[in-house]
């Protein structure tokens, strides 16, 4: 049988359902031979997946970053990065800061609404303080306001909707650099048919490695087209679930939408090559 991987995971440490440790155990019984955990923002998940492997799986650090591109809110994949690095870890502190202003001005527009929320359910709700959307959504479901949290993202909170606050990302060249400067790879999350050929080119410009060529978004055509473009010009292909674990639709999603694991075999190399350009 041909081993796997699944490369997008989100846990407890953002805004999924099960804890690093229930994400490593599910992987394994699912027989997958690696995992990246790739938290919003965050890599707490990292350490802990890693203690509680027992070497059954490999464990790829990962993270999803959010950045900005010519105004809009994006989200790239960071992978093989040194997770004790300091430009990193300073990262991710500082978009847990701006996630909790953000909420906080997310909140402050719902309750100008009529909706009463408090900023101190959604952090308890997050449970992190690495705050997401989802956890807005909710607590505003538990109050009752809506019956489950994607009516809550189409009616408020989806992007450019009237509770919607963009914060104040870092542009995407910027952080392709950390990631880059933490020796890991750069690669563009679920791209579906959300950029022109234009806007793929300056990304690439911008020192993406990659693109996620499998994902529950992309339907068989737009696995071939990013597919395509990876092998013609020498980029890295990588794919996952994408698993939050809340919805029955995900259940069999971890463990099934994955991606060959000759592609993090390459995806390591170029992490080798990167960290050893930087280092001579
Ligand atoms: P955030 O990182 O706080 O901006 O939240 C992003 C997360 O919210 C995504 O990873 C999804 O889990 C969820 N999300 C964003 N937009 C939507 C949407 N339109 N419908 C459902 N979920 C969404
Ligand atoms: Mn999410
Ligand atoms: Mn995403
Ligand atoms: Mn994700």
């Amino acid at each position: 049988m041909r081993k796997k991987a699944d490369l997008h995971v989100h846990t407890t440490e953002s805004d999924g359902k099960y804890s690093p440790e229930e994400v490593v155990k599910m992987a394994v019984e699912r027989g997958l031979s690696a995992l990246a955990i790739t938290d919003h923002d965050t890599f707490a998940g990292y350490a802990k997946a890693k203690l509680a492997t027992d070497s059954q799986i490999e464990i790829i650090s990962g993270m999803e970053c959010t950045c900005d591109f010519e105004g809009r809110e994006i989200h790239v994949l960071a992978y093989g990065f040194n997770t004790e690095d300091e430009s990193i870890t300073s990262f991710a502190q500082k978009q847990k800061k701006l996630r909790v202003n953000r909420a906080e001005k997310m909140i402050s527009k719902l309750s100008n609404m009529g909706y009463d929320l408090d900023i101190n359910d959604v952090i308890a709700e997050s449970g992190t303080w690495n705050i997401s959307r989802n956890h807005i959504a909710k607590v505003l479901v538990k109050k009752g306001y809506a019956s489950h949290t994607q009516q809550v993202f189409n009616k408020w909170l989806g992007n450019d909707l009237p509770a919607y606050f963009k914060a104040d990302y870092k542009p995407v060249k910027e952080t392709i650099d950390i990631i880059h400067n933490a020796g890991g790879v750069a690669v563009l999350a679920h791209p579906a048919s959300y950029y022109s050929d234009q806007d793929i080119q300056y990304l690439i410009d911008c020192g993406l490695d990659g693109f996620e060529c499998i994902h529950p978004s992309h339907p068989y055509n737009l696995q071939q087209k990013y597919a395509t473009l990876c092998d013609e010009r020498g980029l890295l292909k990588t794919g996952g679930s994408d698993f939050h674990g809340f919805k029955k639709s995900e259940l069999t999603t971890l463990g099934t939408v994955s991606i060959d694991y000759d592609n993090v075999h390459v995806l390591k190399q170029a992490c080798h090559k990167n960290s050893n350009e930087l280092t001579i």
